[in-house]
């Protein structure tokens, strides 16, 4: 059987990235002509600039560039600073009618271009999503080191399903492009989002880099947000520990109240002590308990907000 080359668009997002680029669009334009001429991909394939709002050079970088590679650039300019998931997100979207495949990459080539070879011998291979996972953060410091792993951890304590050390640098099929297109939801965190999408899924390992130029686009406020908003759009079980709090207390307060009550008819206690704590031990754990019901319909109400699909189809006969 004769199969063609699988048509490509790496997407890169980029915000402020004037110093990076240049190196960034040199050294992929690179690959790219040398995948081409080795027929691992389609000549038609192509590299995509996600503009997200910069207000440095990087737009004109982009148009000055688009003279040199012509079909092999492709430049998206967002209206705003959207941030770094949604620009992904326009990137998947804008291009995924016009190949077969999509590789997201940050701009500052931090992830390991090489590897997009083994992303694209396993599409061929029937994986549709194909994850690059990060095998040492030896190049982060310390801080993001360690943050980042508190963060995974924390999102695994919370039953959120994410892939282990992977940033956003992986391959997509269109098909499950499709399927992304399904979920609506605004606050996006696309981490989350992927291992819910179902396929057939692999992971490529590689060792994270320094940036080539230029400063992190997350700083720690960011990342913080980012954090949180991972949590907030995947999980409903903060509201449930509120419930699960008021019951650990309520029955706190069953134990308590058999001690206390022993000992008021020894004599041993203050007069009212015994009244007082109990009711407000019990009416404290009756509250936290009505609030955790009061969190179980709230969390209905946002699951069902979101809209996502019921279900997504992977083949039909
Ligand atoms: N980025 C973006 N919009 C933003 C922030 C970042 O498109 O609001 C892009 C940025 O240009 C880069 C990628 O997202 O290509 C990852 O950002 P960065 O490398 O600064 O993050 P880090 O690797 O430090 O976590
Ligand atoms: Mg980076």
């Amino acid at each position: 059987m004769l199969t063609l080359p699988v048509k490509l668009a790496i997407v890169l997002p980029c915000y402020n990235e004037e110093e990076t680029l240049p190196i960034t669009l040199d050294s992929l334009h690179s690959n790219l002509s040398s995948w081409i001429n080795d027929k691992t991909i389609h000549p038609d394939s192509f590299i995509a600039v996600i503009d997200d709002g910069s207000n440095d050079k990087t737009w004109q970088i982009v148009e000055s560039y688009k003279a040199q590679f012509s079909d092999q650039l492709k430049g998206v300019k967002l209206s705003r600073n959207y941030g770094h998931q949604p620009a992904l997100l326009s990137g998947l979207f804008t291009f995924k009618d016009q190949v077969d495949c999509v590789i997201t990459i940050d701009a500052d080539l931090q992830d390991d271009v090489s590897v997009m070879k083994d992303m694209l011998a396993l599409y061929n291979n029937g994986f549709e999503i194909v994850y690059g996972v990060m095998k040492s953060r030896a190049s982060d410091s310390f801080m993001k080191k360690n943050t980042a792993h508190l963060f995974y951890k924390l999102l695994h304590l919370m039953d959120i399903d994410v892939v282990f050390n992977h940033a956003d640098y992986r391959l997509t099929s269109s098909k499950a492009i499709n399927a992304l297109e399904g979920f609506k939801e605004v606050n996006l965190f696309l981490r989350g989002i992927y291992p819910i999408l179902g396929f057939k899924t692999a992971n490529v390992f590689y060792d994270r880099k320094e940036r080539v130029a230029g400063e992190t686009k997350y700083p720690l406020g960011k990342m913080i947000s980012f954090a949180l908003h991972g949590i907030t759009s995947f999980t409903i079980s903060p509201l449930r520990w509120i419930f699960y709090a008021g019951l650990i207390i309520f029955c706190a307060n069953m134990i308590m109240s058999a001690v206390f009550i022993y000992a008021f008819f020894h004599g041993s206690t203050v007069r009212g002590w015994t009244s007082t704590i109990l009711s407000i031990y019990f009416i404290g754990s009756v509250q936290l308990m009505a609030m955790g019901i009061i969190g179980e319909y709230l969390g209905k109400v946002y699951q069902e907000t979101k809209q996502r699909p019921r279900y997504i189809v992977e083949k039909e006969i």
